[in-house]
């Protein structure tokens, strides 16, 4: 038996790559809540997620933050597009993909641009800020690929996310990251803002 077990130890240190791929990449972004969503989106692809104020937004898979709003300034009189998020947080995911949440009520202490975040650690708390004052509480997430600073049409949303919050949702790994590359090679890194 204990030479058996010897050589089961050697084996696993030998190969410790099939042992890390098992370990979970994607989680669910919102934690310790119940919270529902529909499928689909006013306008342009995202997902509204709607639970209580303070429910913990956190990072779906490992990466670097992006942009981080942490002063709400919108006003119904400007309806300025890059302010009708409130306080938001995008990361990009070392899968090379960039997940945004805005209308948070708070962002997590220590979350500034370029610091490092592990998946399922908190960026901020569920809430109503920017245009979704008076509305449901929700966290709006987007999931695009990354841009210079302020692009706030394409870091919105660009892929529809909610067959991979169903996945995540259910334990599942599932990454959009081909799919976004794909999206991002048809239209250009940069795409003229229209609508909205
Ligand atoms: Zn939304």
């Amino acid at each position: 038996m204990r030479k058996r077990l010897g050589v089961l130890l050697a084996l696993s240190f030998l190969a410790p790559i099939p042992f890390a791929q098992a370990a979970p990449v994607y989680v669910f972004p919102i934690v310790g809540c119940n919270v529902h969503y529909a499928h689909s989106h006013h306008d342009y692809p995202a997902t509204d997620i709607l639970g209580k104020i303070g429910c913990k937004f956190v990072a779906v898979t490992s990466g670097v933050v992006d942009e981080v709003t942490s002063v709400d300034k919108f006003s119904w009189k400007t309806d300025l597009g890059s302010q009708r998020g409130g306080l938001s947080v995008s990361i990009v995911g070392d899968d090379g993909v960039r997940y945004y949440g805005s209308h948070l009520s708070k962002i997590a202490a220590g979350i500034k641009p370029g610091v490092r975040v592990k998946v399922g650690q908190l960026l901020g708390l569920l809430g109503d800020s920017g245009d979704a004052k008076g509305t449901a509480p929700h966290v709006h997430f987007g999931i695009s690929w990354p841009t210079p600073k302020g692009i706030w049409w394409v870091r919105r949303g660009e892929l529809y996310p909610w067959r991979y919050l169903d996945l995540w949702r259910a334990g599942k790994d599932a990454s959009p990251a081909k799919s976004v590359a794909a999206l991002e090679a048809k239209v250009g890194t940069v795409p003229k803002h229209v609508g909205y």
